[in-house]
């Protein structure tokens, strides 16, 4: 049985807003656009907000409606992420197995480490401690022997909650969740799933496996069919950084031009190419990371059956990935390439593309002459589109 801990700092901007200008303290305060900006999006409402019926993922101009006496703030992502570097910095302090989730948010495996404390409800309260003594903002904490349960319990008694979720109290806590909570379920699922009248876990467990399966599909079928037991084996996994290399960056404002964007990936993948070739690296998967304007982030990535480390090969394969989102404003976008090794693996049926592996070469030479970026192919340059 593993014992999983899952942070989550509570209204983690606004907080830190509030921590910087303490003027803010307990006024209805909403990070994502000034007030009569026409097409931000909510980010984060602070608590006294959210009592105005503001939330996240809402056009400010209805929370402007909603709560016109509000503090609208665009936001400070440079000092978020710096909050949530300290805040991560924390966390290898009390587990070796740490899988980041968000800019604010984290799986731990703490499984093994529970004789460390009196009780689980100690082991949460210390890091929660922690936190608050190195950030001055407040976190909350669900243990539970799995990461869908552990999540669910730091959510139950935000903010600034704890809560120690038991293997005989689980039945009980599942039984009047609503369907939409069971992770992996979307709105267009839980929309099947109220059609079948299956609105809270209690309505799923009367039918099999299989039952569930026809009406929903096979994935989704035996997910809730799972989840609604409170069974989940999904592992914490933790980051490599080791292992992976990658750029990424923040725009000062959303850009929604796949030729803006397109142009962006060139650039990073051949910062990334550069710094595999330098360590004398080859990697065999692609990634890419978009946050949207409303800070929604997605990763996708590709594998390849050869190893790489040649620009063209991380700028197509990155590209094409993008290619296969349903583009909003995208606020950041990354490049990482990961699965590295020191040696080429080449496909039994390579077409490795010797004259591209001899532009980067000759690329890096004269890069390396002056400073990296010196020569850049033309697909990085400007556009006029
Ligand atoms: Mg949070």
């Amino acid at each position: 049985m593993r014992t999983i801990m899952h942070v989550d700092m509570d209204a983690f901007f606004a907080a830190v807003e509030v921590l910087d200008h303490p003027e803010y303290a307990g006024k209805p305060l909403i990070i994502g656009g000034r007030k009569d900006s026409p097409r931000g999006v909510v980010s984060t409402a602070s608590y006294e907000a959210r009592k105005f019926g503001v939330h996240s993922a809402m056009p400010i101009a209805k929370a402007a409606f909603l709560c016109p006496d509000g503090i609208f703030i665009p936001g400070r992502m440079a000092r978020y992420q710096e909050v949530s570097s300290q805040i991560h910095g924390i966390f290898p302090e009390f587990s070796p197995l740490v899988e980041p989730l968000s800019i604010d948010e984290a799986f731990l495996d703490m499984s093994g480490c529970e004789h460390f404390y009196p009780s689980l409800e100690e082991m949460g309260q210390s890091l929660k401690r922690r936190i608050k003594n190195k950030t001055g903002i407040t976190a909350s904490v669900g243990i539970a022997p799995n990461k869908f349960l552990a999540k669910l319990a730091s959510d139950w008694q935000k903010p600034d909650g704890l809560f120690v979720l038991r293997p005989h109290d689980i039945e009980g806590f599942l039984q009047d969740l609503p369907v939409g909570k069971l992770w992996g379920v979307g709105q267009k699922s839980e929309a099947v799933l109220h059609r079948l009248n299956l609105r809270y876990v209690r309505d799923i467990l009367p039918h099999s496996l299989a039952w569930l399966q026809e009406r929903v599909g096979s994935a989704l079928g035996s997910q809730i069919y799972y989840l609604s037991r409170g069974i989940d084996d999904r592992p914490v996994v933790p980051e490599t950084e080791a292992q992976s290399i990658g750029h990424e960056i923040t725009f000062a404002e959303d850009h929604e031009s796949l030729s803006f964007l397109r142009q962006q990936l060139a650039q990073m993948g051949e910062k990334v190419g550069w710094r595999l070739r330098e360590q004398g690296l080859y990697a065999r998967t692609v990634s890419i990371k978009v946050r949207f304007s409303d800070f929604k982030t997605i990763t996708r990535s590709h594998t390849l059956n050869h190893s790489f480390n040649d620009d063209d090969t991380i700028f197509r394969e990155a590209l094409h990935l993008l290619e296969q989102i349903k583009l909003q404003p995208v606020r950041l976008l990354g490049v990482t390439v990961s699965n590295v090794s020191a040696g080429a693996q080449l496909s039994l049926f390579s077409t490795e593309d010797q004259p591209s592996s001899r532009v980067n070469e000759l690329m890096d030479t004269i890069n390396r002459k002056f400073s990296p970026g010196a020569i850049t192919k033309g697909r990085t340059l400007p556009t006029d589109e």
